[in-house]
Formats: structure tokens, sequence, C-alpha cells
């Protein structure tokens, strides 16, 4: 039993209303495990920017460094698009990420049995598929110095630099070793080694790490490979540690087997904070009509008791009450198929909860 304090940033668009689901879960979890769970909202995003003219205030920058974890929503929208770049709602999220220090994006893609048609591959396929990607979101070729475009004409030369540090490595091989403890003790690391030469140093890295953990079967793959491999096999994968560019592109692949933006979560975990969040964005063309699914956010809600509050049966309780909704055929109307029946957000998130055991 324990006392966790949950920040809580609903953003624009359909973010308050899956948010809302999120909220409603916890407690509905801290009811029935016997934790006290509490929350307090911030601003960030077009609804700060409303209020107090700053994508993101410092109020809610130390109150979320305060807290056990953020649930954070969906942030922007048409209202905030022609702001100047540093003063739209985008620029708050990514100072966010930056101010928590959250060095390790994961991502899961799972395709569930009941919603194997969503797919564009095959379900033979994707069928029984469950691949987490664990990405390094704050080095790398997005970070690395010199960068820019000099000179002028013809002559005009665009450049950007990858660069990783051995500890850079370490930290983020380690967080992909523990999560596949976590899972089917299967990692494998995604690199260009054969290239690149800060790609040899992640693998010599990711070697030199995996001697402490000597349960987890190690694997090692070129990127260009991995791509490949995704869409012909993605069974084959448990979970995949790679660095920032690779991981972008990858973890968008692999989300795309699952069908459905509404399905996914992610988590960003490494820093004090970690920062649990749906993968799609805020969603205006559907906001305020309770058509939003709010799995991605309820499968957030999984991560953060997984990942950053370390309650792992809670977490488990989530997931199976995630698969009996959807064997029960109910559906939002992004995943709605023949026969099924269609729920709005609310009496989806209500659905789950009644199914939490
Ligand atoms: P989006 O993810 O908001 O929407 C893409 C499509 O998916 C839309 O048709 C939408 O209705 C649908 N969709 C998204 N989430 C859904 C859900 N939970 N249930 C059912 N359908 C869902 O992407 P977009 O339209 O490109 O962007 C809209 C706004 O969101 C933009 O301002 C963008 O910058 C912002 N955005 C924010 C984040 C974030 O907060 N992390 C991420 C991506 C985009």
């Amino acid at each position: 039993m324990g006392s966790y304090t949950i920040s809580v940033i609903h953003g624009d668009g359909i973010g308050p209303e899956v948010c809302a689901e999120g909220v409603r879960l916890l407690e509905a979890l801290g009811q029935r495990y016997g934790h006290s769970f509490s929350f307090t909202e911030y601003l960030a995003g077009g609804a700060a920017i409303d209020a107090t003219g700053d994508p993101l205030p410092q109020a809610t920058i130390d109150g979320v460094k305060a807290s056990d974890a953020l649930l954070f929503g969906a942030i922007g929208g048409p209202k905030w698009e022609n702001l100047p770049q540093d003063k739209k709602p985008e620029a708050g999220l990514l100072r966010l990420r930056k101010e928590l220090g959250a060095f390790a994006n994961l991502r899961p893609a799972i395709v569930f049995d009941e919603l194997v048609d969503a797919s564009t591959l095959k379900p033979e396929v994707v069928r029984g598929t469950d691949i987490m990607v664990v990405r390094e979101l704050t080095g790398g070729l997005y970070f690395g110095t010199p960068r820019g475009v000099e000179g002028s004409g013809a002559s005009r030369k665009g450049f950007n630099t990858m660069v990783y540090e051995a500890s850079e490595i370490e930290r983020i091989a380690r967080v992909g070793f523990e999560t596949a403890m976590l899972r089917s003790k299967k990692l494998c690391s995604v690199d260009k080694a054969n290239v690149l030469d800060v790609s040899q140093l992640w693998r010599d890295v990711v070697i030199e790490v995996s001697k402490d953990y000597p349960e987890v079967t190690l694997s090692h793959m070129y990127v260009d490979n991995c791509a490949m491999q995704l869409i012909r096999d993605p069974k084959q994968f448990d979970v995949i540690v790679t660095g920032n560019i690779f991981g972008d592109i990858l973890s968008d692949e692999a989300s795309q087997l699952t069908g459905s933006i509404g399905m996914l979560a992610s988590a960003s975990v490494g820093g004090p904070v970690g920062f649990f969040e749906p993968i799609h964005g805020s969603a205006p063309d559907i906001a305020g009509q309770g058509k939003a699914n709010p799995l991605a956010m309820i499968g957030s809600v999984e991560m953060a008791l997984r990942y950053g509050l370390k309650l792992e049966t809670e977490a488990d309780a989530v997931a199976a009450a995630v698969k009996k909704t959807l064997a029960d055929g109910l559906r939002t109307g992004d995943i709605m198929q023949p026969g099924c029946t269609q729920l709005d957000t609310q009496a989806m998130g209500a659905a789950v909860i009644e199914r939490l055991g």
C-alpha cells in the first residue's frame, strides 16, 4: 500500500477527455489495492498559453518535478498554430521533456488478437506481436553539435553530428536490459556498426553492460535490417534498444503494426519523474464529442504503474482488463468492427474499470 502524488496535464483538444479516464482508472485501482493517489493539475500547451501566455509555466515545471509521475494528455490545435515557434504549445512539451531529463522513451507496439484486422499487414504476420522499443531520447543526431547550414549557393553545406558518450549509451542500455528483465528476457540492440563509428561504440558499451544481466539474451541488428524484419516477422522481437534517430523511425514503424493511434501509449523515463502519455495528439477534429479512444491513455497509466511507480500487479490488472474489454466486443469509433458495440470515451473507460477483477 502506497501513497502517490500524480501530476496531470490535460492539455488541449481530447487531452482532458482521455486524462479524465486515466484519473478515474487510478482512483479505482487505489480503492481496490489500498493505495492513495492524489492528483494535481498543471497547465501546459494551448491551455497554458491562454491562461498565462507561456506554453510551460514555471509552476508546472516545479509541480511536476515534485510529483511521483506525470500523466499527460495532448497539446496543440489550430488556435495556436500561427504563433512563433518558441511560443507554440509544442515548444512547451519539448521543454518539459528536457526539464524532466527523461532520456529513455518506451513505446510498446501490441497487436491485440481482437484488433488483428486493423493492421495493414496480414493477420498471420502481426498476430501475437508484442514489442517494446526503448529509444534514447536526449542525445545522438538530434542534439549533437556542430550542426547547421553554412555557405552560399551550390556550396551551401548542411550538417549534424551523431555523437554519444559511453555514459549515455550505458544508461539507456541499462533501461533496455531492465525492461527485458520485466518481459521475456530478450533484448535486441539496433545500430549501424558496420558503417558508423558512433554505432561501434554503442555496440561495445551494450556488450559491456550485458555482463551485468546474464539472464538476458542479447542480440544485435543493423538498423536497415531491423526496419525490414519488423514488417517481415515482427514476432521475433521483444525489447529493442536503440539510439535517438533509429528509435524515432523504428518506433513509428512498429506502432503502425497495430493499426490504430488511439491504442498507443508511451513512457519517458530516466529522470526523477516519469512522463506517461498517449502517442496521439489533441485530435481537434473529434474533441468534445466523446469519440476519443481512451485506451492509449489507459495504456499510459499501465506504463506509469509498471515503469514509474513499480506497481506490477496493478499494471498487470490494467493490461488484463483492456484485453477483456476488447474480447467482450467493446470498441470506440476508431476501432469499431462489425458485430461489436460502440462506446463513447467515458463508457469505454468505465468498461475497463469494471473488468479490473
Ligand atoms: P492527432 O494524433 O491529434 O490526430 C490524428 C488522427 O487520429 C485524427 O483523425 C484524430 O481524430 C485521430 N485520433 C487521434 N487520437 C485519437 C484517439 N484517442 N481516439 C480516436 N481517434 C484519435 O494528430 P494531428 O491531427 O496531426 O495533430 C493535432 C494536434 O495535436 C496538432 O496541434 C499537433 O501538433 C498536436 N500533437 C500533439 C502531440 C502531443 O501532445 N504529444 C502529439 C502529436 C500531435
